[in-house]
């Protein structure tokens, strides 16, 4: 495997073409609009400064990995010659079969279709294309090139081959890949958005504020993060998105959302990437300060 396509160069895209390309992968970077690319041709570069500020990468190393990214925004052409696709486009499950339709037809046939998403059933994407078997989920966490684990997702037709070039695949990018089965959150998330959603449901039920809330988290269990600044950090579009995903999947009331969490995707408060979620973001800044919202 040497010619990795990736599709959507958004927060994860970006990342995955990070770790691709500094682990020697000829990658494809493809999305519909261009200045995504352009963005995250400048974010993969300003990543890779970082490394380099840490000595964790030389300056060859960089002009090296970034020489082995083109991009692209017609998809036929960046997928064409791809031994492997990730698909990391947005989370919405109609843009996501429209495009395993158009792989299925436009990849090599031994080319291995994989998603990164969050929460949609690998089954479900693997039955609109003629080769379920090549079909998994490759679940990337955010920061990509910082993050250690990758969840390996066996769709129900997955081949037990595929499963072990995707987890062989992970170890060279030097992750650690977790395999499971493809049931709703699949691990990662299905333990992680409970979590979050009680967090809110605690706010909500006014039962302590936001900072008391993550500040037992974070020093009382030892999280890095506080569980509110962690849904703001993931987007609240998302988490409630996921949360649908497991409520409507196994059909259980202990995953409804919190009417606190819809309320302020509803309101447009998605978290860092609107500016403002449980805390108030201002950009360029590294400090926040609890959402006004929230003191009134
Ligand atoms: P994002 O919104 O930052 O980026 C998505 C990109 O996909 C955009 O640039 C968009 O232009 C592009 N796109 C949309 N439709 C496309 C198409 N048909 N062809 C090509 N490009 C297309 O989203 P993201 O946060 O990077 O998430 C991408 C995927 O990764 C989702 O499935 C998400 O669930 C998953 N994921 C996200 C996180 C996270 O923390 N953000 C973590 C793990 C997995």
């Amino acid at each position: 495997m040497n010619n990795i396509s990736v599709i959507g160069s958004g927060t994860m895209g970006n990342g995955i073409a990070h770790v691709y390309a500094q682990n020697g992968y000829k990658v494809a970077l493809i999305d519909v609009q261009q200045n995504a690319l352009e963005k995250a041709l400048a974010t993969i570069s300003r990543n890779f400064d970082r490394q380099i500020s840490k000595g964790t990468l030389t300056e060859d190393d960089k002009a090296m990995a970034l020489g082995r990214i083109k991009t692209f925004t017609n998809l036929e052409e960046g997928v064409k010659s791809a031994d492997l696709v990730v698909e990391a486009a947005t989370e919405n499950i109609s843009v996501k079969l429209d495009l395993f339709r158009q792989l299925d037809q436009i990849c090599k046939e031994s080319t291995i279709l994989a998603t990164n998403t969050s929460s949609i059933s690998i089954t479900k994407i693997a039955a609109v294309t003629g080769r379920a078997d090549k079909v998994i989920g490759m679940h990337f966490m955010n920061p990509v090139p910082v993050m250690k684990l990758v969840e390996v997702i066996r769709g129900y037709a997955t081949s037990d081959e595929v499963t072990s070039k995707i987890m062989d695949l992970s170890k060279k990018l030097d992750k650690v890949p977790v395999e499971v089965n493809d049931y709703p959150g699949f691990v990662a998330n299905r333990i992680l958005m409970p979590m979050i959603n009680e967090a809110i449901y605690t706010l909500y039920e006014g039962v302590a504020g936001i900072e008391e809330i993550d500040t037992v988290m974070k020093l009382g269990m030892a999280h890095p993060m506080g569980p509110l600044q962690l849904a703001d950090f993931i987007g609240l579009d998302v988490c409630l998105s996921i949360l649908r995903v497991l409520f409507d999947g196994f059909g259980n009331p202990k995953y409804a959302p919190c009417p606190l969490l819809v309320n302020m995707v509803e309101a447009g408060f998605k978290g860092v990437k609107s500016g403002e979620g449980f805390y108030k973001y201002t950009p360029g800044v590294k400090e926040f300060v609890v959402s006004p919202q929230f003191k009134k």
